[in-house]
This record gives structure tokens, C-alpha cells and sequence, in this order.
């Protein structure tokens, strides 16, 4: 058996429940911008998902880079209004910058803390995000080596680039030498695993495992289990 020398991790969903946030998040924002600028229309949900989708349609980059896709949502609300151009530009950062905050006010699931500070002493451990939480804005950065976002590799998981990026942070590092964590099937599990990476699947909601590309993972529902699985399997 190899023996681990990184460990990676997904973010939302796996260190936290991220639907809840980003409602209450995207409500807030919208409150934000229309004290500003007024009234406004914003459809339904479904509305708002495919309009998301037609702007990436017209500009790909959007599909990694989220925050200027969110950026280019609150611009096009903003256009509409008899503002300067200079105070568009300025509304429209502080609108995103108001949706980034909120967008960090999460709850982490029990034991996530301590795992990762247990763990961090005996391995390296790194982020591999499709969205755009910043973990060294949470004291649990502290146990962090790195973090690697879309934006940097211009890719989304389950694209191989956050884990080739990660690997390559290490000399001689080889993927059978890291474990990457989520709990997302395909981004994170097929993802790492198609490297080589051995995934575990963070499994909180107790679902069957519903990819039939790859065996069924290793997985775990509770943060306080995680160090045990990682002894048991890797050391
Ligand atoms: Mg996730």
C-alpha cells in the first residue's frame, strides 16, 4: 500500500452545507442592489439558472471563473439605470464583494476542525474548489498548504488541472500518494480516481453510490470518522 503524503479537499457540501448560504446570500444581494438602484425583476430560480446559462454560452470563461460570471449578472442589472459609468463599475464591485461575504458565512459540519487539525499533522493538505470560498478567510486555513480554485486552472473538476496543479506543488510527488476528499460522485470521486488519486466520498446524506463508472468508495457520513478511515486504509 502507498503511503499518503496529501491529502486534498473539496469545499461546499463537504466542509459545509452550501445551499442555505448561497440562497440567503443571493437574497441579500439582490435587497443590496435594489437600495440602490431600485425595484427590480428577477424571475424565478429557474429563470435565474438559465440566464446564468446563456451567459455562459456567450462566454465560456464564465463556466470556471464564477466570479465574474456573478459580477457580469449584477453589471447587467446595474447597466439598465442612469448611474455614472464610474459609479456602475464601483456598485458593482461592492455588490460582489457584499455576495462574497455572505457567501462565506457557513456552518462547518461537526468534527471538520479537528479532523483537519489532526490530520494536517501527519500529512500535507490542500483545497480543490470549483467555487470561490477562500479558506485561509476561516482559522482553519492555518492547516492548509494550499488551495487551488477554477479560476487558476481555467477548469472545473472533474477536469484532470486542480489535481495535476496539486500534485505538481510536490516534487516526485505521485498520485497514488494522495487522497482527495468530497462529496460530489464525479467531480471529486471519478475526477481523483481517473489519476490515480485514491478518492473517499464524503457521503453525508447516506446515499447509494449512484456512479456505475467506478466502484463503489470509500466513504464516511461524519467528520468524527475520518481520521480512523484514513489509519485504517492508509497507514
Ligand atoms: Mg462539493
Amino acid at each position: 500500500m502507498n503511503r499518503i503524503k496529501l491529502i486534498t479537499f473539496d469545499l461546499d457540501d463537504t466542509f459545509w452545507d452550501i445551499s442555505p448560504v448561497i440562497i440567503k446570500a443571493e437574497l441579500s444581494t439582490r435587497d443590496f442592489i435594489e437600495k440602490h438602484i431600485g425595484k427590480q425583476e428577477w424571475g424565478s430560480m429557474s429563470d435565474f439558472l438559465s440566464y446564468r446559462q446563456d451567459l455562459i454560452s456567450q462566454d465560456p470563461s464564465f463556466e470556471w471563473d464564477i466570479k465574474a460570471l456573478r459580477k457580469k449578472i449584477y453589471e447587467n442589472k446595474i447597466q439598465s439605470t442612469d448611474l455614472s459609468d464610474d459609479k456602475k463599475i464601483s456598485l458593482t464591485n461592492e455588490c460582489y464583494e457584499f455576495f462574497l461575504k455572505l457567501r462565506h458565512d457557513v456552518n462547518f459540519y461537526d468534527g471538520v476542525y479537528m479532523a483537519i487539525e489532526r490530520l494536517s499533522k501527519n500529512y500535507s493538505l490542500g483545497v480543490l474548489t470549483n467555487g470561490n470560498a477562500d479558506i485561509f478567510s476561516f482559522e482553519i486555513g492555518k492547516f492548509f498548504d494550499f488551495s487551488i480554485s477554477s479560476v487558476d486552472v481555467k477548469s472545473n473538476k472533474p477536469d484532470k488541472a486542480h489535481f495535476v496543479e496539486a500534485k505538481n506543488k510536490y516534487k516526485d510527488l505521485r498520485y497514488e500518494e494522495i487522497v482527495h476528499i468530497g462529496d460530489h460522485p464525479v467531480n471529486d470521486v471519478v475526477g481523483a480516481s481517473n489519476l490515480g488519486i485514491n478518492p473517499i466520498w464524503f457521503n453525508g446524506n447516506d446515499k447509494d453510490w449512484p456512479e456505475g463508472s467506478i466502484s463503489e468508495p470509500i466513504q464516511f457520513n461524519d467528520w468524527n470518522k475520518v481520521t480512523k478511515l484514513i489509519e485504517e486504509h492508509y497507514e
